[in-house]
């Protein structure tokens, strides 16, 4: 890697060879170029969307806010940017969050490392000169010494592959891809198919403007009150006063956030004083709901009494016994898949202009010029949201055509399910770095620590190997090997492989039933990084130079 000082670090031109080539320019891609920058190595990144912000510039869907309090769904890389900034609401709206992605950019002079409205296509790895070659949907071609995936793990929208699919002739949406442009359902008949995080935070904003709302459910959703409202001045000094006391707790925690899980468990206490935690989180609001107590996730009857109380919470809100029944879930494990954090969801279906479909006992058979059928029943509609998620933790890796040794592809290799060294490194694609891969803490986490965590690493391993004189660097299979077993051993010890996740890969057809992500938790993961890194990077090996090799022996 080339010794450079920071002033060299730019915007590269198209074919030039520069030392790193970041894919993607989300929250991790931003931070990620904010560090090569520091570390004075050369670096280009591509970007698909004609904006920085990943996740926050495509889902602009009515209702998209984050799940993780803004205080900490937030950068702690730099104690100035977190000082001077202000969230408005306890849960901001992607707005505001892409507000913020755009701030940082601006902030840190990021832009001019970016190429928007770049896809890139494929990277190969040439063991020759070892060197990737990196080439987009523009014709630009870039040779790297690194290829670094910022490319997101819920960046590729999925929408089912109904019959008729492309008839309507009405608007016709997906969360993922929400256009920039205002959308105005005022007056209209809209569908909603779709009733995960994206569903449940956009079908009460929609329902207010629709004339009629109908919600098509295949399987209810465990949702948690968020309790937002505008950020109370004093919540928000507290956090500045404490920011690295409390980032601190949040890195070393199970799942990256704040506030405490309980360490009693659920069956070791009784009926009432459950009753007494469970209301409090609930009233509390958000995602800590699942931290209520230490067993949640070990055991099926703990995590039944937490079920049973969200359900009960349901049933007194919605006023139809029959729609609440059916807005209950039953048939797997609360906070198995991710819990959803929602502003008034189901009191949405005590509205005159809101009807539920249970699309499980009623499928969507087909999309037809008005609208759609199910169980056999024809609706009109003027628009149809589609909020059926992502291809999520590979989707968006295995569309680009990715070659590592001896040419052989990330899709090959993955036909099983993903396999990395720490959710990092692939074996047989050298340098070569996913963040939040598979494999590591990722979607199981704030994300924002999950980023940060990945971004140092990987980082201070560049610096490692330009300071140890290293050219490549490669995760072991043998490393890799002990990796997925210890992630499946952990995964299964849990209640988490249960549930039919897209965790699991079990929303795509075909996709391989793999509990991707790693839940040995946050804080445990990162001491293992660190070990490992302490430990002169074991389970990696490391090549010398050879420039530099040759350059001594002369
Ligand atoms: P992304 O934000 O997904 O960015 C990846 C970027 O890579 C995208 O812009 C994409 O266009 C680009 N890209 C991908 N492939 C290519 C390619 N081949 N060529 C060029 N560019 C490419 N997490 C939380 O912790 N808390 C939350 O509250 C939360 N809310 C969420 C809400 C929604 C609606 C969704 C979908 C996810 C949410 N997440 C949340 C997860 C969220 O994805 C992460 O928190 C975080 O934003 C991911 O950042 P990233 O940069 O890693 O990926
Ligand atoms: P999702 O959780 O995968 O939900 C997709 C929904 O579409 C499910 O209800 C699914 O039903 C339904 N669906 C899919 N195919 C269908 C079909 N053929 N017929 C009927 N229904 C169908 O996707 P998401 O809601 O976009 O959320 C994905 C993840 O993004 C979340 O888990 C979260 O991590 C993140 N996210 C976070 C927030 C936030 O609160 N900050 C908001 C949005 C997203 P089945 O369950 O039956 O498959």
């Amino acid at each position: 890697m080339a010794q450079t000082s920071e002033s060299r670090a730019g915007a590269q031109p198209s074919g030039a060879e520069i030392d790193v080539v970041v894919v993607g320019a989300g929250f991790s891609g931003l931070y990620l170029l904010h560090r090569l920058r520091g570390l004075g190595v050369t670096a280009k990144a591509f970007e698909a969307g004609s904006g920085v912000g990943g996740t926050w510039y495509w889902n602009r869907y009515p209702g998209a806010r984050c799940d993780v309090e803004s205080m900490q769904y937030s950068y702690s890389f730099s104690d100035e940017l977190q000082q001077e900034w202000s969230w408005s609401e306890r849960f901001s709206a992607q707005p505001e969050i892409l507000r913020y992605a755009n701030h940082v950019a601006d902030r840190f002079d990021l832009r001019r490392f970016i190429q928007f409205d770049t896809r890139v296509m494929s990277a190969h790895f040439d063991e020759h000169d070892r060197r990737w070659t990196v080439k987009t949907d523009r014709g630009d071609v870039v040779r790297a010494r690194f290829c670094i995936m910022a490319t997101g793990c819920l960046s590729t929208a999925r929408l089912p592959d109904f019959k008729g699919r492309d008839t309507f002739r009405g608007n016709v949406y997906h969360t993922g891809e929400w256009p920039h442009e205002e959308v105005d359902f005022t007056g209209q008949r809209v569908a909603v198919i779709g009733t995960g995080s994206s569903g449940i935070q956009a079908i009460p904003v929609i329902a207010e403007q629709a004339a009629h709302l109908t919600v098509f459910q295949r399987t209810p959703n465990y949702s948690i009150p968020s309790r937002n409202g505008p950020m109370p001045p004093e919540y928000e000094r507290w956090w500045k006063e404490n920011y690295a006391e409390h980032r601190a707790k949040a890195r070393m925690s199970p799942n990256g956030n704040f506030h405490a899980r309980n360490e009693a468990r659920a069956l070791e206490v009784d009926e009432a004083e459950r009753h007494r935690v469970y209301e409090e989180r609930w009233q509390a609001g958000g995602s800590t709901f699942v931290g209520a107590f230490r067993d949640l996730f070990t055991s099926r009857e703990a995590n039944d009494t937490a079920a049973e109380f969200v359900r009960e919470k349901i049933r007194q809100i919605v006023k139809d016994p029959e729609v609440a029944e059916l807005l209950a879930p039953k048939d797997y494990p609360i906070g198995t898949k991710r819990i959803c954090v929602d502003s008034h969801y189901f009191e949405t279906f005590n509205r005159e202009n809101v009807t539920l479909v249970d699309a499980k006992r009623n499928p969507i058979e087909e999309i037809t010029p008005t609208g759609l059928i199910a169980g056999g029943r024809a609706y009109e509609f003027d628009s149809i949201v589609f909020a059926t998620g992502f291809d999520a933790m590979t989707g968006t890796l295995l569309k680009i055509d990715i070659r590592g040794r001896n040419g052989a592809t990330l899709r090959e290799k993955w036909a099983a399910g993903p396999r990395t060294y720490l959710g990092l490194m692939v074996a047989g694609f050298p340098n070569m770095f996913t963040i939040t891969g598979p494999g590591s803490p990722s979607v199981l986490s704030n994300m924002m620590v999950s980023i940060e965590q990945h971004v140092d690493w990987i980082s201070d391993c560049l610096a490692h190997m330009r300071s140890s004189g290293f050219e490549v660097m490669e995760a072991t299979l043998e490393a890799e090997d002990a990796w997925v077993d210890h992630v499946n051993q952990v995964a299964h010890k849990t209640l988490y492989p249960s549930a039919a996740s897209w965790y699991m890969g079990a929303n795509i057809p075909g996709k391989p039933r793999i509990f991707m992500p790693y839940i040995g938790g946050v804080g445990a993961y990162r001491k293992k990084c660190d070990t490992v890194a302490a430990n002169g990077y074991e389970g990696f090996e490391m090549t010398p130079d050879r420039a530099r090799e040759v350059a001594a022996a002369e």
